[in-house]
């Protein structure tokens, strides 16, 4: 993987995104804000499955004088997401906004721009720029069409706008469904600014469809060093957003999670693995162990094929053998295997601890 993109840093309440920081997992909540109680409920229950950052859609007053009350029942900092009015966003700063989700070139008069500014620059309240391919300006679509440059020259009018004003506290985002578009937008703007970058692809689709493009178009970035917040977008529970945002982190390194090396099994399994594995993933969800365990289908190739992980098991009829550090350590019965296992990670993990 190529070295991290420096970027500035921007506090989002207690949370610093850019620079060297950690990428910052976000979601969105799907009800409506004015609705406290479940607004609250959806952020928090996202906040426990990871989630640092949650965003709310504002839509009329009520849902930004709902602000108040919402920060003081959740931790995780919270974005309002505006479109267009920028008294919503004054209403949201004034009641504890960490962070505005704005296009300022859709706020109108300069005199609107400066009052959204001005407050935000007094609570030191970064704004993020969300360029979209699907709503661009009329003039840029009609120079560049649709286009990664499009949406390149879309976000340097909304900057401008802001560092007009002399307003640096921003993020920044350049999402379109199209997978290549958007790799190509933020490539390019990485090169353009110095400001952290949101990711995500937009539209992306199903939990299924949605997880496969997003890993491709957020993985090439990743991987290029490019990023320093995501957002997976997904026609699902938002929970399953931030899974997959753990779980693309996870895999390129930038995410402490356990990892899962699991065979995709064969004629040679005797054993119901897929069972075991899947409750196996369902208890490491949760923890934060740095650790990786191997479920496999046999043992004549199980513990070769898994020797990268720190326990693993390999199945067969009736028995499985566990195995630590790529050594056989016990047989156990098919009927304890899960709960054995389990308990030699939780020993693992403490011993680990206490070296
Ligand atoms: S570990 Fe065993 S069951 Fe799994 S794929 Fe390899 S040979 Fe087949």
């Amino acid at each position: 993987m190529k070295k991290r993109r420096n970027t500035k840093t921007v506090k989002v309440g207690n949370i610093k995104i850019g620079g060297m920081n950690d990428i910052v997992i976000q979601t969105m909540t799907t009800s409506k804000t004015k609705n406290i109680s479940e607004t609250v409920s959806q952020i928090n229950t996202y906040a426990t499955a990871g989630a640092k950052i949650v965003r709310l859609a504002i839509l009329d007053k009520e849902d930004a004088y709902a602000i108040k009350e919402i920060v003081q029942q959740v931790t995780v900092p919270l974005v309002a997401d505006i479109h267009f009015d920028y008294r919503l966003a004054l209403i949201c700063i004034k009641n504890g906004i960490d962070k505005i989700r704005i296009n300022p070139g859709n706020i109108g008069s300069e005199e609107k721009i400066k009052k959204v500014v001005d407050a935000c620059k007094l609570k030191n309240i970064p704004i993020r720029i969300g360029i979209n391919g699907g709503s661009l300006e009329k003039d840029i679509i009609e120079k560049y069409g649709v286009t990664s440059k499009g949406m390149l020259e879309s976000a340097k009018y909304h900057v401008r706008l802001l560092e007009k004003l002399d307003f640096y506290n921003i993020l920044l985002s350049l999402k379109s469904s199209d997978i290549s578009k958007t790799v190509e937008a933020y490539l390019a703007a990485s090169k353009e600014f110095d400001y952290p970058l949101h990711l995500g692809v937009t539209e992306a689709g199903t939990l299924f469809g949605g997880t496969i493009r997003s890993s491709i178009g957020l993985g090439i970035l990743l991987y290029e060093g490019i990023g320093d917040t995501i957002r997976v977008s997904l026609s699902a529970d938002p929970i399953e957003e931030v899974k997959v945002a753990k779980e693309l982190l996870s895999s390129l390194g930038l995410y402490n999670k356990p990892k899962i090396i699991s065979c995709p099994t064969c004629g040679r399994i005797q054993y119901n693995m897929f069972n075991l594995v899947n409750k196996v993933e369902a208890y490491l969800e949760s923890k934060d162990y740095d650790i990786t365990v191997a479920v496999m289908g046999c043992a004549v190739n199980g513990p070769g094929e898994a020797k990268a992980a720190d326990i693993g098991i390999a199945g067969g009829k009736g028995e499985g053998l566990i195995f630590v550090n790529g050594k056989i350590k016990r047989k156990v019965q098919e009927e304890y295997m899960f709960d054995e296992l389990i308990s030699e990670i939780n020993d693992f993990v403490k011993s680990r601890k206490l070296n």
